[in-house]
């Protein structure tokens, strides 16, 4: 598309919102604002995404239905790492990096406890504020739980809306503390685990798995007097690394060193990533890793999807407290009870 034919789409995108300012928008509206790359109607595409009513989850798939074309063209990078690595420092550095060079960087996240504390990343206004008035960047806080799929499908669908308004570089961040590393590392092509020094091997996942989950580890703050420390963590970690499958396939995950505040080790890793993607592409690697995923997310939605409607089902709900007690008290067997519920959820489905 020219810059003409894109600066058209823009305006009649934003001429139609004029018009409309009272009346609802229609799916068409999204549609066109998206492709158009107005910030508002990405914004508000987001948040009917992310909207648990059902009338408005019908529209966000219709609006997705026709953004799907415009998919797939974006390098999806997930990072993680314990509170106070230095995640949102080094998202700012990096995209500011990323900018800098062209790329237009959308930063999306998944918090686990952002139902309790109320988003405790990307919340906070202080975070990111040189990237935040980048024209080029996006940050969107994130989105809370709900029903079929909750953040999980709202990331991935957002991830999609972002790439279809023309990111080239979507950035997930993820707080290492909880299950939300396996969630983005299944929604993302390069894994980058954030680490530091002097945190204890326990609190940052070394002994959790998620090192295994990494497809770089990048020891951040190696500066000034933590410099040397965070080069020997970095010559440890690769041995450890040497023991462990990598997260992908042909791809060996290294540990590297950086400094969110001073930019040091920034390029550095920009670098490994795109021989990651140049390396993956030419193998097929990518586009199979990414097809594994988009199965992999259908069919945990048809768990969850599945899940809702048995439990919610009214025979069900009524039988359930009889069925438990059946099978504690030893007349009826788990397998039975199983099957005679299934009886009931099928007949009425
Ligand atoms: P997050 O909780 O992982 O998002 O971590 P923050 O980005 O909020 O950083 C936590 C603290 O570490 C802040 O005080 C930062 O200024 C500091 N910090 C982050 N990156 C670096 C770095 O590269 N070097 C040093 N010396 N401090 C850093």
């Amino acid at each position: 598309m020219s810059n003409g034919e894109k600066r058209k789409t823009d305006t009649t995108a934003s001429e139609l919102f004029q018009k409309g300012r009272r009346r609802k928008k229609t799916n068409g509206d999204f549609v066109a604002g998206v492709l158009g790359r107005n910030r508002t109607i990405l914004s508000q595409t987001i948040t009917l995404v992310e909207s648990n009513l059902i009338d408005d989850i019908t529209a966000a798939q219709e609006v997705l239905y026709h953004l799907l074309p415009h998919t797939g063209n974006s390098i999806r990078i997930g990072i993680t790492g314990v509170p106070g690595a230095g995640k949102s420092t080094f998202i700012e550095s990096f995209g500011m990096f990323l900018c800098n060079l062209g790329f237009h960087v959308a930063v999306l996240a998944i918090d686990p406890s952002s139902s309790v504390s109320k988003g405790s990343i990307l919340g906070d206004k202080t975070r990111m504020e040189q990237l935040s008035r980048h024209p080029h960047a996006f940050i969107r806080p994130s989105a809370s739980g709900g029903v079929l799929g909750g953040v999980g499908r709202k990331t991935r669908e957002t991830i999609l809306v972002c790439e279809a308004a023309g990111f080239d570089i979507i950035l997930v961040e993820t707080v290492g503390v909880g299950q939300s590393e396996g969630m983005v590392r299944s929604m993302v092509d390069f894994f980058l685990l954030l680490q530091i020094t002097g945190a204890g091997d326990e609190l940052q996942g070394i002994k959790k798995g998620v090192m295994e989950l990494a497809d770089a580890i990048l020891i951040n703050k190696a500066d000034g007097e933590n410099k040397q420390s965070a080069m020997n963590l970095k010559a440890e970690l690769n041995g450890m690394l040497r023991y462990l499958k990598p997260a992908t396939d042909g791809w060996t995950t290294r540990a590297y060193t950086c400094s969110a505040i001073n930019g040091e080790g920034i390029k550095d890793i920009w670098d490994v990533i795109c021989r990651f993607q140049e390396g993956a592409k030419k193998s097929g690697l990518f586009h199979r890793q990414r097809e594994r995923q988009t199965i992999h997310w259908m069919y945990s939605m048809i768990n969850d999807y599945l899940k809702a409607r048995f439990y919610s089902h009214k025979e069900i709900q009524q039988a359930l407290p009889s069925v438990e007690q059946s099978v504690l008290d030893g007349s009826v067997s788990v397998t039975k009870a199983v099957v005679d519920l299934m009886e009931i959820f099928e007949k009425k489905g």
